[in-house]
């Protein structure tokens, strides 16, 4: 089926009006990338292709926490923040929850109202299908074509629930992880690994009533951290507090991000990091490739089905079963 999308436009018109900064045509890429139609996708690596050399320049910030601690909110202060300085912000979700619940969990309400009317801004919602694979591969191509459009932050947000954080976190230069207070690790959800990642920790709503608790979770946090061993970067994540509602300790957020973006500028961390996350990327692809490709196969579809039918029965070892098809997968491929 030919794109509905690309229009008239040809791949090098597309890249030139993207680099130029046209949103109409940015947001027309970014459905290209999220497609699933196959003549998209060709375009969108073709487009892709073009405007690589013009990415790479922004600072990517990960956000994360649960439902309800803040996230839109401090994104919009924080965000307002950014476009007050003239720099323009891209705000991107990584929302896989969808697939699983009725809706999207970040894509329901209406979120970041201000920002969304603000010129320096651009809110890209969620796609509101697919796996994590996919929606991740999305999310990283969307990123690259905002920055060819000039976007000097990104932003990508995701809830913290799953595995999205960990996608997120190997996408990003600075992870932030939003916390409330008084909450506890075990209701907020917050497993060891995801402060273990984060490079800076920010406790929300540090205001009215919650300023005294808010002040004693950044000490219990503080000291959390402290048994953690030191991070191969040498940065040593900080906890802070912030009122987004207020406006308090947004700015200095903000200027934390900027000295851990200097820091690791100077001692080579940041481009060893990126370099690593593109690898990685890399590999990633080729499996989520190589899955598809397995699995939407019609020949490995129908053994699939028995093979299934036989484990579930107790009739068939299950690497019995992965080994059997396997075999089938790679005489399919050979014979191709
Ligand atoms: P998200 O689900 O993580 O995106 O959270 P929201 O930004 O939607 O906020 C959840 C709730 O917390 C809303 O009712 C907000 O008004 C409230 N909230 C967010 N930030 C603050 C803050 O800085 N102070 C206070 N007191 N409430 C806040």
């Amino acid at each position: 089926m030919k794109s509905k999308i690309k229009d008239k436009l040809s791949i090098k018109q597309f890249a030139k009006e993207i680099i130029s900064g046209n949103r109409i045509i940015l947001s027309k890429a970014i459905t290209l990338v999220e497609s699933s139609l196959p003549a998209d996708n060709e375009s969108a690596q073709k487009i892709m292709g073009e405007i690589m050399p013009y990415t790479g320049r922004s600072i990517r910030v990960g956000i994360t926490g649960v439902p309800g601690v803040g996230k839109s909110t401090f994104i919009e202060a924080l965000g307002k923040y950014i476009t007050s300085l003239n720099k323009k912000l891209a705000v991107l979700a990584l929302d896989p929850s969808s697939k699983h619940s009725k809706g999207s969990i970040l894509g329901d309400k209406t979120r970041m109202e201000e920002l969304s009317n603000d010129p320096l801004a651009y809110i890209r919602p969620s796609p509101t299908k697919g796996s994590l694979g996919g929606v991740s591969a999305h999310s990283r191509e969307t990123m690259l074509l905002c920055e060819a459009a000039g976007f000097e932050v990104i932003f990508i947000e995701t809830v913290g629930v799953g595995q999205s954080e960990t996608t997120v976190h190997g996408m990003v230069d600075f992870f932030l992880l939003l916390m409330l207070a008084g909450a506890g690790d075990e209701l907020q959800g917050i497993k060891k690994g995801i402060m273990e990642m984060a490079d800076a920790m920010v406790i929300t709503k540090a205001d009215g009533n919650n300023v005294k608790k808010a002040e004693l979770a950044k000490k219990e946090y503080q000291n959390a951290l402290h048994l953690y061993p030191l991070t191969t970067s040498g940065w040593v994540p900080p906890v802070t507090t912030c009122s987004a509602i207020n406006n308090k300790g947004i700015k200095e957020i903000w200027e934390l991000i900027i000295k851990h973006h200097e820091t690791m500028k100077a001692n080579g961390y940041f481009d060893k990091n990126r370099q690593q996350q593109n690898l990685a990327w890399m590999h990633e692809t080729v499996l989520q490739h190589l899955q598809n490709s397995f699995y939407s196969n019609k020949k490995i579809k129908k053994t699939l089905i028995s093979l299934e039918n036989q484990v579930i029965d107790g009739k068939m070892p299950a690497i019995n079963a992965a080994l059997k098809l396997l075999e089938a997968y790679k005489k399919l491929t050979v014979d191709n």
